[in-house]
């Protein structure tokens, strides 16, 4: 047996006696070790819906259970099937230009968009339909056109990702001799850096011939150039060159640029030039239409009141609808039926529910924002005033209000005894942030998810 399987198999044991069966059959036991690298094991699992809910559920017993079998592991890293062939296939790639000694655009054609990301697979409704307009227009005609760059910008799970992939699937078939190149922010930074850490000036070279020798760069996630200082730069340069040979541009992101936070205002500006689009949440209706569609290729056949059902409760982010309707059929499939009903859904979702509720407490939801944020308890309750922590705080105080009906006056008691005005006061000022700022509304859903599902 080699080391990473025994590690894991010791993990395995631990885990079994410390999560409930049902979670362990059906997340756990789902994973399989594929890497060891740097005290961080890689692990991949079947689907993103599945990786999320490992994440959710199971982060901290997870590590805590790989720290206890091996000091060498400090972290892991899960990656679903798509992400994992992603990751192969850019290794691949490396070596093959290491082998070759070529660094420009010339492999860049070798990227595997999902092929399940594609315009057809995508539905179209009032939510989306201005942002499928323009992604496809930029497919169908990708040089010297009017739409450049292409700004997408909206929540998570709304399907920007989704459209990136379909204009490289799309260009692929259409224009196979375009080079079209996709990239995320922080794939992006990381080849910067690399670059730079060599010192030499082949490698400088060779990260602008990749990121110049194209002709449709694609960053997804571009948010997170926020403060990047010397990343921006470089991708500042990279767009210039290819905007005025005239090359395709798109770029996706979660929130506009002006609330991108530290972005030079040069660069900020060269990203409004073109068009600016918004994805929001999908309408009833529209969820209805993409639930019908995944319902299709599932292995099992999804009863009509099934479908309304997840329609009707889950109203902001796609990819979690996905994943209710998911462990809906994987419920049934365990099951042996060939029809998902709402019993399913009941039982599905009955972890889900009872969970909930019992077992937060202002104290769990602290130490939630402790370990989101990664500060120190002690500092949360005190009384430092330094960004830092003032933000953390309030966003703590605003979730406790939000899921627990606790006298005021109780909440700032957590608070090393703060008057219950600064509560209120930080209950507005989050609730006011929230209808902006969209990186905020990510933190506080996945804090919320945290806290009521630990
Ligand atoms: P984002 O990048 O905005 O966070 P993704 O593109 O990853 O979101 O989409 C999340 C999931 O939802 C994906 O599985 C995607 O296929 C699906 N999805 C999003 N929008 C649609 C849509 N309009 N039609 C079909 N599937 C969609
Ligand atoms: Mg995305």
């Amino acid at each position: 047996m080699d080391r990473l399987t025994e590690i894991w198999n010791k993990t395995l044991d631990i885990l079994q006696k410390e999560v409930k069966s049902v979670s362990y059959d059906l997340w756990i036991k789902a994973l399989e070790p594929f890497e060891m690298k740097n005290g961080t094991l890689y692990l991949s699992i079947t689907s993103a819906t599945a990786k999320n809910q490992v994440l959710k559920l199971h982060s901290k017993q997870i590590k805590e259970a790989l720290q206890e079998v091996s000091g060498d592991i400090r972290d892991f890293k899960v990656y679903d099937i798509d992400e994992k062939e992603a990751l192969i296939q850019t290794e691949r790639e490396t070596e093959e230009k290491l082998l070759e000694g070529d660094s420009t655009a010339e492999n860049v054609n070798v990227f595997k968009f999902n092929p399940r990301y594609t315009f057809d697979t995508f539905v179209v409704g009032n939510s989306n339909k201005f942002v499928y307009a323009a992604a496809h227009g930029v497919a169908e005609n990708p040089y010297y056109g009017k739409i450049n760059p292409l700004f997408i910008y909206g929540g998570v799970g709304l399907g920007k990702t989704h459209l990136l992939h379909a204009i490289g699937n799309y260009i692929r078939e259409h224009n196979p001799e375009l080079k079209v190149l996709y990239t995320t922010c922080n794939n992006f930074t990381d080849d910067y850096v690399e670059s730079l850490k060599s010192g030499d000036n082949t490698a400088t070279g060779k990260f602008r011939g990749k990121y110049r020798n194209v002709d449709v760069l694609m960053v997804d996630d571009i948010q997170f150039i926020g403060g990047r200082q010397s990343t921006q730069i470089a991708f500042f340069d990279a767009f210039n060159d290819l905007y005025q040979n005239g090359k395709q541009v798109v770029i996706a992101s979660d929130r506009l640029p002006r609330d991108i936070k530290d972005l030079e205002e040069r660069i900020r500006t060269r990203m409004e030039m073109g068009l600016m689009q918004d994805i929001q949440s999908p309408d009833f209706e529209t969820r209805l239409a993409i639930l019908q569609k995944k319902a299709e290729q599932e292995k099992v056949g999804v009863d009509a009141q099934v479908i309304n059902y997840i329609a009707e409760n889950c109203d902001t982010n796609i990819r979690e609808m996905e994943g209710v309707l998911n462990k809906v059929c994987f419920y049934a499939t365990l099951l042996g039926k060939t029809t998902a009903t709402m019993e399913d859904v009941s039982e599905a979702l009955k972890d889900h529910v009872s969970s909930t509720k019992q077992s937060v407490t202002g104290e769990s939801v602290i130490d939630c924002v402790c370990t989101y944020f990664g500060v120190n308890k002690d500092d949360l309750v005190g009384k430092k005033k330094n960004k830092e922590i003032v933000e953390p705080r309030q966003i703590c105080m605003y979730i406790i209000t939000e899921l627990l009906d606790l006298p005021l006056t109780s909440i700032g008691q957590l608070f090393g005894g703060r008057d219950h005005t600064t509560v209120i006061h930080a209950r507005e000022k989050v609730n006011n942030d929230l209808k902006t700022n969209a990186r905020l509304r990510t933190m506080v859903e996945d804090i919320k998810n945290m806290a009521q599902h630990r």
